[in-house]
C-alpha cells in the first residue's frame, strides 16, 4: 500500500444489500485531482450513481468524506461532507457539518465512507477501527435524535463514541431530513438524511483510536503557529465567538436585505427582538467549539423565562435564527428557539421547513390558500401556534404537512398554484439574504451545484462595498460593491473555486475564508506539509475547479442547462421597496453571461465546453455528455 501523509489512505465501502464490508485503497490520482471531502464526493458521485437513478433506490450511494487535515491540529479541520443524489432537488445532493464525527472517522482510518444498497431491517453502523458491524436498530427507529444519540451511547457503553443521527422526519420520507452529528449540528441541506433512513441506516456510532501522520511536521507546526496566532489578532475574532453568525441579523437587516414575510422586504421591525445580540446578553449560557477549533462560534443557550422557559440547545446559527423571525414575521425569539429545537430533534432542515411554512403564509395572505385546505390552521405572519404545529404535521406528514414534506416547488406543483412564489432555484429553498441587496450572492445562488445555496461561492467581501478590493482582485471595481452587477461573474468564479478547495480540505468556511485566513497560496503550502503533494497555488485553484465542473457535469448529466439557472421572478422583477437596498432588483442576465464566459461554458446552455473539461483532464465527462465542441 503507498504511503499516505495526511490521508487515512483508505475507503470503507458497506453494501447493505449483501450486508458486505470492504475496506480499499484510496486512489492516490483521485486525492490529487479532487483533495478530499467534498471534491472526493463529488467525484464519486459522477463515476458511481448512474444518470437517473431514484435518490431513494438502493442505487443511489451516500457517500461521507475527511478531509487530508482532519485529524491533525490545523485550526477548524474537523468537517465532513455527505453526498448522494438528492430527493428534494433531483440532482446534486450534497452537506457539510463540523462537529467531531469527521476526526473520529478519520482516527477509525477512514478517509471516505461508501454506503451501497438497501438494509432489509432498521440498522445502526457501528465502526470501531477496523470492525464494522451492522446492528439491529428496530428498537431506535422512531426515536428523535436526542433521544437515539442517548440510547446508542447507553447500548454501546461509551460516551466517545461520535454519532450520525437521522430524526422521525428522515423515516417519513421529509424530503430535506438532515444528519445530526454532535447532537445538534446538521449536515441539512438537500435530503441526505432522507436517504440514509431510505437505506434502512438509523445511525453511525464511530470509535477510532489512530492518528494522523503528516509530511512536514515542523513545517506544518510552524504554519498551524502563524495561522493560530493570525486568528486570534483578526477584528473578527470576538463578535464571532460571542454571537457565531447570528451577528449578522442585525447587519443584513441595516443594509436591508434581511428576508422579510418571504422576501416581500428586506428590514424587520422587530430586528433587534431576535437578534444575535439578545441572544448573547440574555440566553448564552457558554461557548463550544468543533474539533481542533481556534474559535469556539458556537454557544449554548437557555431559556430563563416565559413558556418556554428550561429549553436549552446549541446554537443557533444565523440561518435558522432568520428562518423562523423575518422569514415567516414572528418577533418572539423564544418561539423561533423552540421552532428550531423542534427541528433539530425531529431532523428536518430549519431554512427547507421556513421556506415551505412562509411561502404557505403568503399564499394564505393572498387568498391562495384556505384555512381549511391549511388544516384549520390560521396562517397569518408569525402566528407561532400555527408555525409549531406546521413543523409536526410535515414531520410526520400528516395532513397540510404532507403537501409540504417534499419542499415548496412539490408543494406548489401538488396544489398547482402559487410555483412563482416560491423562494428556491433548482428546488433547494434560498437562505436568509435577499440577492436584491447582495448581488454576487446572488449569482452565487442561480448557479450554486446544489441548488439555490450561498456555501458554494459565499462571495463575502462584497460586504465590503469597496471598489479598491474589486480593482485589485479582478480589475473591476464594482465587483466588490453588492448593488453593482459588474464583475460579478469573476467574483463569483473565484470564490466558488476557492469554496471547493476549502470543502475539499474539510476546513471551516467561517474562518479560513470569510476571514482571508487560507487563500489559494496558504492552501499549497498546507497541502504540502500535510500531504507531501506539491502543488503551486494556482494548482490548487484548479481543483476547485474541477470539482466545480464535475458537479455542474453530474448535473448536466440529470438535465440541468442554462434555463435552470434563474432565480425567481420576484428577485428579477420586483425592486426592493424599502431599506438601504431600496430601488434595486437582480440584474441576472448580464451576471450569468459574464459567469459563463469566466467559467468556459456555452453561453446559449450554461454546459461547460469540451476544451473547459478537457483541460481540467475531465475529458471522459465530455464525452459521455457529447459534447462537440
Ligand atoms: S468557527 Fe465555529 S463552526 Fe467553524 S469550526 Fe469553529 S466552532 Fe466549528
Amino acid at each position: 500500500m503507498p504511503r499516505f501523509y495526511g490521508y487515512a489512505g483508505r475507503i470503507l465501502r458497506i453494501d447493505l444489500t449483501k450486508e458486505r464490508v470492504r475496506i480499499q485503497e484510496l486512489e492516490g490520482d483521485l486525492a490529487r485531482g479532487f483533495l478530499g471531502g467534498r471534491g472526493l464526493n463529488s467525484k464519486r458521485l459522477y463515476d458511481e450513481v448512474p444518470r437517473h437513478v431514484d435518490p431513494l433506490s438502493p442505487e443511489n450511494k451516500l457517500i461521507f468524506s475527511t478531509g487530508p487535515l482532519v485529524g491533525t491540529m490545523f485550526p477548524t479541520a474537523s468537517r465532513f461532507n455527505v453526498s448522494a443524489k438528492s430527493p428534494l432537488t433531483g440532482i446534486l445532493g450534497d452537506s457539510n457539518a463540523g462537529g467531531h464525527f469527521s476526526a473520529e472517522l478519520k482516527f477509525a482510518g477512514y478517509d471516505q465512507l461508501v454506503i451501497e444498497g438497501r438494509s432489509r431491517r432498521p440498522v445502526y453502523i457501528f465502526i470501531h477501527d477496523d470492525e464494522v458491524e451492522l446492528r439491529d436498530a428496530s428498537h431506535l427507529w422512531g426515536e428523535d435524535v436526542y433521544e437515539a444519540d442517548e440510547a446508542l451511547r447507553r447500548e454501546i457503553g461509551d460516551r466517545r463514541i461520535q454519532t450520525a443521527i437521522v430524526g422521525p422526519a428522515a423515516e417519513n420520507g421529509v424530503k430535506y431530513a438532515g444528519i445530526y452529528v454532535n447532537l445538534m449540528r446538521p449536515a441539512a441541506r438537500t435530503g441526505m438524511g432522507t436517504v440514509m433512513a431510505s437505506k434502512g441506516v438509523k445511525a453511525l456510532a464511530v470509535r477510532g483510536t489512530g492518528s494522523v501522520e503528516v509530511a512536514e511536521p515542523g513545517r506544518f507546526e510552524r504554519l498551524v503557529e502563524e495561522i493560530e496566532e493570525e486568528i486570534y489578532s483578526h477584528e473578527q475574532y470576538w463578535p464571532r465567538r460571542r454571537m457565531g453568525t447570528t451577528r449578522i441579523l442585525m447587519m443584513a437587516n441595516a443594509m436591508g436585505f434581511l428576508p422579510t414575510r418571504h422576501y416581500k422586504s428586506g428590514i424587520f421591525e422587530h430586528a433587534y427582538e431576535v437578534s444575535g445580540e439578545r441572544l448573547a446578553d440574555e440566553y448564552n449560557v457558554k461557548t463550544r467549539g468543533c474539533f481542533a477549533c481556534t474559535i469556539p462560534c458556537s454557544r449554548f443557550y437557555m431559556v430563563r423565562r416565559g413558556r418556554f422557559m428550561g429549553l436549552y440547545g446549541e446554537g443557533p446559527e444565523y440561518e435558522a435564527q432568520g428562518a423562523f423571525t423575518a422569514r415567516v414575521g414572528n418577533g418572539d425569539l423564544d418561539l423561533a428557539l423552540k421552532a428550531i429545537d423542534m427541528c433539530n430533534r425531529l431532523g428536518m432542515d430549519a431554512l427547507t421547513t421556513s421556506e415551505c411554512i412562509s411561502w404557505a403564509m403568503e399564499l394564505y395572505e393572498m387568498g391562495l390558500l384556505t384555512k381549511e385546505e391549511a388544516d384549520g390552521l390560521d396562517l397569518s405572519w408569525g402566528n407561532g401556534e400555527a408555525i409549531l404545529a406546521l413543523i409536526q404535521r410535515i414531520s410526520r406528514r400528516e395532513g397540510f404537512g404532507d403537501i409540504l414534506a417534499d419542499g415548496s416547488r412539490a408543494a406548489a406543483e401538488r396544489l398547482g398554484r402559487g410555483m412563482e412564489l416560491t423562494m428556491q432555484v433548482k428546488g433547494l429553498d434560498l437562505i436568509m439574504a435577499d440577492p436584491r441587496g447582495l448581488k454576487g450572492f446572488g449569482l452565487g445562488f442561480a448557479v450554486a451545484s446544489r441548488g439555490g445555496d450561498h456555501l458554494r461561492s459565499e462571495p463575502f467581501i462584497e460586504l465590503s462595498d469597496d471598489p479598491k478590493r474589486g480593482e485589485e482582485m479582478f480589475g473591476i471595481p464594482e465587483a466588490t460593491m453588492r448593488l453593482a452587477y459588474k464583475g460579478k461573474g469573476k467574483l463569483v468564479s473565484y470564490f466558488e473555486d476557492w469554496c471547493a478547495v476549502i470543502d475539499s480540505l474539510e476546513v471551516c468556511k467561517n474562518i479560513m475564508e470569510n476571514m482571508e485566513i487560507l487563500p489559494f497560496k496558504r492552501a499549497a503550502e498546507v497541502i504540502e506539509a500535510a500531504t507531501g503533494m506539491r502543488m503551486s497555488p494556482e494548482e490548487v485553484r484548479r481543483c476547485g475547479e474541477r470539482i466545480v465542473n464535475i458537479e455542474r457535469a453530474f448535473n448536466v448529466r440529470e438535465g440541468i442547462t442554462r434555463r435552470d439557472d434563474y432565480l425567481p421572478r420576484r428577485f428579477r422583477e420586483e425592486p426592493l421597496k424599502e431599506g438601504a437596498s431600496k430601488g434595486s432588483i437582480f440584474e441576472q442576465e448580464p451576471m450569468l453571461e459574464e459567469y459563463y464566459r469566466e467559467r468556459g461554458w456555452s453561453v446559449e446552455t450554461g454546459i461547460p465546453r469540451r476544451e473547459t473539461l478537457e483541460r481540467l483532464g475531465l475529458g471522459y465527462a465530455a464525452e459521455e455528455l457529447g459534447l462537440i465542441w
